[in-house]
């Protein structure tokens, strides 16, 4: 499958129309931000960490019977996807308080749950992305309520599924971003990607981050920590 015209440049990946119109491919870029776009930089190496371990985690998750729209890798920055249309929503599942959820509640970060949490933000830049319950999604029609009742299942089955494979890795899955897609029929799909840039990931012998927000904060040692996902998921 081919490259046709650019149909969108986002700020981690490039989309592009193939010569089939149910089919784009994205090209994953080096390109980061954090902070609703305000910090900029370049993580040398992420588009190939992110587009390769994305891809492996779909085809874990498609084996597991989570639907996904992975189709093909193409190269090391390049997949071939199912075109979707994507649902408004970013929906973070957590298992231990990290990040936003620190913050907002006013804990530490590192508390373990007893079970997974689910929340919803609003895809909209211009809103800066506010944090929403699945009745602001109702009643915004952003999505039905049998698609929010399937995201929800469909989010805590990647929590189950990808919190015990990196543990086997040496890895702790503290928390992680995902989105969906309808396909023409209506089906919902996982979408976008699973990566470093989307997930937190601590070492779970001595908690060390292995992800973005070595970038966000400045904690230095940033592509070291993608490589180093990179060596857990492949083995290289
Ligand atoms: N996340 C993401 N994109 C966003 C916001 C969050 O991929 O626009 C991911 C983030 O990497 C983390 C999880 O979602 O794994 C929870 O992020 P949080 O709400 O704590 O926000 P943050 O602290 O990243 O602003």
């Amino acid at each position: 499958m081919e490259k046709r015209e650019q149909l969108y440049d986002g700020k981690a990946k490039k989309v592009f129309a193939t010569d089939d119109p149910a089919y784009c491919i994205v090209s994953y870029k080096d390109d980061a931000t954090a902070f609703d776009g305000t910090k900029r930089g370049t993580i040398v190496g992420k588009g190939v960490v992110n587009n390769r371990m994305s891809n492996l985690l779909m085809q874990l998750l498609e084996k597991n019977g989570v639907p996904t729209h992975y189709v093909e890798e193409l190269s090391d920055r390049d997949t071939v996807v199912k075109k979707v249309s994507i649902v408004p929503l970013e929906v973070i599942s957590r298992y231990v308080s990290a990040g936003s959820f620190a913050i907002r509640f006013g804990g530490e970060e590192g508390i373990v749950f007893d079970r997974p949490t689910i929340e919803f933000s609003y895809k909209n830049d211009d809103l800066h992305d506010p944090l929403m319950n699945s009745y602001h999604a109702l009643a915004l029609k952003l999505a039905t309520e049998e698609e929010i009742d399937m995201i929800k299942m469909m989010a805590f089955k990647v929590n189950d599924v990808l919190k015990a494979y990196f543990l086997t890795l040496g890895v702790k899955l503290i928390d992680f971003k995902l989105e969906f897609g309808r396909l023409p029929d209506g089906a919902i799909v996982l979408a976008d990607e699973i990566s470093p840039d989307t997930c937190r990931f601590w070492d779970a012998e001595t908690n060390e981050k292995l992800d973005k927000d070595r970038f966000r904060r400045d904690l230095g040692g940033v592509e070291d920590a993608y490589q180093e996902m990179m060596r857990r998921v492949f083995g290289e």
